[in-house]
């Protein structure tokens, strides 16, 4: 497995595969500190590109606010390396903050409209520096396919936005949520958990599978969506709910009933750590 730090070595890698022809690249963008999560991502763009798989570790300073945790989060680099070699990448794209954001960089990338709703309203700017983090990545390794998590739904809603208008040719694959097996969603995040704070996440996964055990029990009207898993929630005190919302997964705006592919997410706060869980209604 290479390990790059710079986008020319990023690009020099993908055009050399391409100029020998067959075979789809594919690219995995990630902060680090992997996990399980990761890994399935990795795996699955190993199926479809085996050979041509690059995964991008880079703590991108501009989706943090000011106040969150970009200086805090978690820096695992030699694990990582070792995880994505076992899940199937031959490249690691590990840059800088330089390197992505050379001196003077006056160039963002804005999926208007999207980009202030969920997580985008209370973390404004997070998804204008996911979205040009993401960009600067595409435009580099030019990939047949960039793979995702469901995890974070509202991301993918904003990136389809922005490969769709920006017309990159790449596509996007949505993978599943990954979770422990008591049912929280995987997070580079949950290492910043105590043990009581731990429990008490459990609140996301249960307000998630209350919602889903509802729609498939036949409930589709959202105000009582919401309201079961604002209960559930409500049960969990020191849990602090930031939002809890059915949307349309396409546009993020949202809805009164829940069809198919409507999203179901919901953020909170578990002490200082904001967590995130979400389905895709059947
Ligand atoms: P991050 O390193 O948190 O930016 O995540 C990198 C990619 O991994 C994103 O596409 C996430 O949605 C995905 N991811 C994170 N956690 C999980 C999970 N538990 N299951 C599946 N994908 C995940």
């Amino acid at each position: 497995m290479q390990i790059l730090h710079t986008v020319d070595e990023l690009r020099a890698w993908s055009r050399g595969l391409r100029c020998k022809g067959a075979g789809m690249i594919g690219l995995v963008p990630t902060m680090g500190a992997l996990h399980e999560g990761h890994a399935s991502l990795i795996r699955a763009a190993e199926q479809q590109c085996r050979g041509r798989v690059a995964v991008s570790i880079f703590v991108n300073p501009t989706q943090f606010g000011p106040n969150e945790d970009f200086a805090r989060y978690p820096r695992t680099f030699g694990a990582d390396c070792e995880i994505a070699e076992r899940a199937g990448a031959n490249v690691i794209f590990a840059p800088g903050v330089e390197e992505m954001y050379p001196a003077g960089a006056a160039t963002f990338v804005d999926v208007e409209g999207l980009s202030e709703r969920l997580d985008g309203q209370s973390r404004p700017g997070h998804f204008r520096g996911v979205a040009t983090v993401v960009a600067k990545l595409l435009i580099a390794a030019e990939p047949d396919l960039a793979f995702f998590g469901q995890k974070d739904a509202a991301q993918v809603a904003v990136l389809r936005k922005l490969v769709a208008d920006l017309r990159l040719g790449t596509r996007l694959v949505v993978c599943p949520i990954v979770r422990e097996p008591d049912g929280l969603a995987m997070s580079s995040r949950n290492v910043y958990l105590s043990a009581e704070e731990r429990k008490q996440a459990l609140a996301l996964c249960r307000a998630v599978r209350c919602v889903e055990q509802m729609r498939s029990n036949g409930q589709r009207a959202a105000p009582s969506l919401v309201e079961a898993a604002r209960k559930i929630f409500a049960e969990e005190p020191a849990v602090r709910v930031d939002y809890v919302e059915l949307v349309n997964w396409e546009t993020l705006l949202p809805t009164n009933t829940a069809g198919p592919g409507t999203l179901f997410a919901v953020a909170a706060w578990v002490g200082d750590t904001r967590l995130i869980d979400n389905t895709i209604l059947k």
